[in-house]
């Protein structure tokens, strides 16, 4: 079993506890640990999978808790760095209109360093490049395009997933865009939501959008459509794999479940080389993917809902 290397950003969610006030008039918040690229590494774990994660939190009690549910879930931490930058917070509320509330207050993620010396474990295994808050500046993103570079050179099966956060991203969505096009051209996959393909293809119609983002590159990309299922695409075919009905309470932290679920089939091949020309195993991978999604659903939170195997297989 290959090792799937996860960098990016954890981070604590205040959730405000009662939905439906905006953060002016929130008073009770639950302390969740939150961040994609860390959801992902748990979602790994979880199945049965190596998962290691690279990342900066805080030399102060939030970044001990972090890392913490990082190791109850067996993610690997020992490449996690701790500044003495405070943790980033985050904190949300849905407001009574059905908006999100967030206030975001970013500290020790963007503090990643780079370390060359990690370079030669990225040979033979996987990179999962999760984007919310890595294109933002700060060290992290420098850390972060050098990494994407590290893997290139080694050879890595590299996963990359924009998580564009419309609040991170007011008015400079082209931006953003435009950043990502530089992992999209050389990534072996891309997942995206409907509205990522969207954004960064300019085209409204989801074939045509994967047509157009494997111009720029890519071999593989799965649009996650929620209860609808994913849409896979390779530049030989394009199938949408549907879902399984489950009765959705939180849709938090599916589409991580998601490509964990697949990124953990992918590192168990031998050989990735030929993915992108084999239908039914990337369907069949897909159709595991989707439940995995499903399943984190039906309960509320991201990593205490994500399933295992025995759950998977139920
Ligand atoms: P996120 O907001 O967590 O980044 P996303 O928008 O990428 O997620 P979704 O499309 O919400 O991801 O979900 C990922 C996958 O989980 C979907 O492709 C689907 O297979 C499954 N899924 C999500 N919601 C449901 C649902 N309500 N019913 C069944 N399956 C679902």
């Amino acid at each position: 079993m290959k090792k799937v290397f996860c960098i990016g950003e954890l981070l604590i969610d205040f959730v405000a506890e009662k939905q439906g006030s905006d953060l002016s008039k929130a008073t009770y918040f639950t302390k969740k640990a939150g961040g994609a690229p860390a959801n992902v590494a748990c979602a790994i774990a979880k199945l049965g999978g190596r998962s290691v994660f690279i990342g900066s939190v805080g030399d102060d009690p939030f970044g001990t808790f972090l890392l913490d549910v990082l190791r109850e879930n067996r993610v690997d931490v020992s490449l996690a760095q701790r500044t003495e930058t405070f943790t980033t917070l985050a904190f949300v509320s849905l407001a009574e209109n059905g908006e999100r509330d967030f206030v975001f207050s970013r500290g020790a993620d963007k503090e990643l360093q780079y370390n060359s010396a990690i370079k030669s474990e990225f040979a033979g295994n996987l990179i999962h490049l999760g984007a919310a808050t890595a294109l933002l500046g700060g060290k992290l993103e420098e850390a972060y395009g050098h990494y994407f570079f590290d893997g290139l050179t080694k050879k890595s099966f590299i996963s990359f997933d924009p998580n564009y956060r419309a609040d991170l991203w007011k008015n400079k969505q082209q931006n953003f865009a435009k950043k990502c096009m530089t992992f999209v051209e050389k990534a072996d996959l891309c997942k995206f939501s409907l509205e990522e393909a969207q954004l960064l293809s300019g085209k409204e119609d989801v074939a045509e959008a994967c047509r157009f983002l494997h111009e720029v590159g890519t071999n593989i990309i799965a649009v996650t459509l929620g209860a609808s299922g994913t849409l896979i695409s390779t530049r030989e075919f394009q199938e949408t794999v549907p879902s399984i009905k489950v009765k959705a309470v939180d849709t938090t932290g599916a589409g991580d479940a998601f490509i964990g679920c697949l990124l953990q089939q992918i590192a168990a091949l031998t050989n990735t080389d030929s993915l992108a020309g084999d239908r039914d195993l990337l369907v069949s991978m897909v159709a595991k993917a989707n439940k995995a999604g499903a399943i984190t659903t039906t309960n509320y939170g991201a990593i205490e809902s994500l399933p295992d195997q025995e759950q998977l297989s139920a």
